[in-house]
């Protein structure tokens, strides 16, 4: 199928085109000649790097007015690189209309800049949600007359904690826009938001929902926390064509682990929330033109960046959110190249390998560190290839031959090879020549760490559920006195669900309720809450996920209406009322 098929316009066509885009990728086959011809809301499920800005960007282009000057198309979206990203790729696909003006609207930056290049009139606005508010407060954007919104990664502005200006957003557009909304996860969080802000959507999925890329390969490592940095350095070693991205769980993490990297003469830099709006331009400028080796990044700043090459994608800790695994590792394997993700785990976390796989519907093999020898070889027969393809400057070198070889006179062909490449490579040999074997292996099979790993798992999914990410430096783990004391006041909140799991063999019904961390201190206080006004016993409930604002709580299908019936309506501190449903997923 070409292009020309979906119905665009020349103009639209030729923008394709000199991108270099030979052929649709499957979901803009599907998305665009719907959302040309349909005037509905969308859903589009896809693999990440598989195009889906193009399968809502170009459609756009091809329907709004340029020779208007009324904002018609909206994008919203989590970060200023996204923001800077797809307003770039909304310019590409939009230069054959002359009077065309895609405006990015992001925090950080110069709001007087953007103001004046709103006053040109902005056919397409791009925008994070904090900013845009600002703007439409200080009426220097008008949503009237906007026909269409595009919601890109839209879970992880809910995570950010956007929802309210979203909320304020959309009450800024017209009833009778149409919404689309693209992800290439569809975890709750989605499907809630299909639900909040779309009208009956048509939904379109391509390859299985949440399957990560199939030009990924998926490697885990088993490590203890102490090698894990160690372990994270033999990999870079081992590979010194790597060009990655090294995910981590906080800001605080991605900082140290950058720095460390930094003062170890790797070419790295972090990406993360705390950096200046310039340092972080001057990163992802660096990054994207390969002056950068390795981006140090947390899961919010890396986002749905797209960056040609990526061979890497290395997640040096966990995303708190197993979800956020494909998001992480679709960093790499784009447009139909192939990658590598990698995972460092510790004992403790073998338990949530088997929950990324049957999210990525894929397995992950486990590799073992490169010993000390196996990178010095690599190394080694990296720098021999250098120096056999270094091209040789015959003339500007023939000045200085004589010199050079009254002072190699003495030394034997052999010795002189060994000497240029002690030079090199003595730094690898003093740091590798005595390395010990960092691989973990107090548990080699992966059925047992997973037994083990259970237990101590859902207490740290516990601990950490609903926690803003803004506040995700506190996320980092608990000095270990205090790590037990938690452990043991969430193991008591999680009986329910252990009881739960037993008795009803994974049947269960997820509901959605209103409440959440800012309701109630804990999963127990919630637990006792359910329990008591909808006069069901703990163990028919089962796993329960507290965000700040609302909870997903799963329970046994034959209370699920009697304990609808209880607890709806029921006041809450505060005067609020709870209100529940059944979610549907
Ligand atoms: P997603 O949002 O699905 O993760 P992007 O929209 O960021 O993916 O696109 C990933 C890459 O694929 C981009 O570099 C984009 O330019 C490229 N791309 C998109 N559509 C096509 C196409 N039809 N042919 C070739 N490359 C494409
Ligand atoms: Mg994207």
């Amino acid at each position: 199928m070409t292009f020309k098929e979906l119905g665009l316009k020349k103009e639209v066509l030729d923008a394709v085109a000199s991108l270099g885009f030979v052929e649709p990728s499957p979901i803009q086959q599907e998305a665009i000649p719907q959302l040309l011809s349909q005037e509905k809301d969308l859903v589009g499920l896809a693999q990440t790097g598989t195009g889906k800005t193009a399968a809502f960007g170009l459609p756009m282009v091809n329907q709004v007015d340029f020779e208007s000057k009324k904002t018609q198309g909206l994008i919203i979206c989590p970060t200023r690189e996204l923001c800077i990203q797809i307003s770039k790729d909304f310019q590409a696909f939009s230069r054959n209309f002359r009077n065309a003006n895609i405006v990015p609207i992001y925090g950080g930056a110069s709001i007087d800049t953007q103001i004046r290049q709103m006053n040109r009139g902005a056919q397409i606005v791009v925008a994070t949600p904090g900013r845009l508010m600002d703007m439409i407060k200080r009426k220097r954007v008008d949503l009237s007359q906007v026909n269409y919104v595009a919601l890109d990664e839209a879970d992880e502005m809910l995570n950010m904690g956007f929802k309210e200006d979203i909320d304020a957003i959309l009450s800024n557009t017209p009833e009778t826009k149409q919404t689309w909304l693209f992800s290439a996860t569809m975890p709750r969080e989605v499907v809630r938001i299909a639900k909040t802000y779309m009208t009956d959507p048509i939904e379109i999925t391509v390859g299985t929902k949440n399957a990560s890329a199939k030009n990924i390969e998926h490697q885990y490592f088993r490590v203890n926390d102490r090698d894990r940095f160690d372990g994270l350095k033999r990999i870079i070693d081992f590979e010194p064509d790597m060009y990655g991205v090294i995910f981590c769980r906080t800001r605080r993490e991605t900082a140290e682990v950058a720095e460390k990297l930094m003062k170890n003469n790797y070419s790295a830099e972090p990406l993360h929330g705390e950096l200046s709006q310039a340092q972080r331009d001057r990163v992802m400028r660096a990054f994207r033109k390969k002056s950068i080796q390795l981006l140090v990044a947390t899961d919010v700043a890396a986002r749905g960046i797209d960056v040609d090459d990526i061979t890497h994608v290395i997640n040096y800790n966990l995303p708190d959110e197993i979800e956020s695994y494909t998001h992480r590792s679709g960093r790499t394997a784009r447009a139909g190249k192939k990658g590598v993700s990698m995972l460092l785990l510790n004992n403790r976390e073998a338990g949530k390998l088997r929950q990324i796989e049957r999210i990525i519907n894929t397995e992950i093999k486990q590799v073992k560190f490169p010993t000390g020898e196996d990178i010095c070889k690599k190394q080694l027969l990296q720098l021999i290839d250098k120096v056999v393809a270094v091209e040789v400057k015959e003339d500007q070198m023939a000045q200085y031959l004589p010199a050079i070889e009254e002072k190699l006179a003495e030394l034997s062909k052999e010795e002189i090879v060994k000497k240029f490449v002690s030079a090199e490579f003595n730094r690898f040999l003093s740091y590798y020549g005595n390395s010990r074997d960092i691989n973990d292996t107090s548990s080699s099979s992966r059925g047992g760490d997973r037994d083990r790993g259970r237990g101590r798992d859902r207490r740290r999914g516990d601990r950490d559920s609903g926690r803003d990410r803004s506040r995700g430096d506190r996320r980092e783990r608990a000095p270990r006195g205090d790590r037990r004391e938690r452990s043991s006041r969430s193991d008591r909140s999680d009986r329910g669900g252990e009881g739960f799991n037993r008795n009803v063999d994974g049947e269960s019904t997820t509901l959605f309720l209103n409440v959440g961390m800012k309701d109630f201190s804990d999963k127990g206080h919630l637990i006792r809450v359910l329990c008591q006004e909808g006069g069901v016993a703990g163990k028919n409930l089962g796993r329960i996920r507290m965000m700040d604002n609302f909870s997903f709580v799963d329970v046994a299908p034959k209370i699920a209406g009697k304990l609808l019936k209880g607890i709806n309506g029921v006041e809450i501190e505060g005067g609020r009322k709870m209100r529940a449903e059944v979610s549907n997923q």
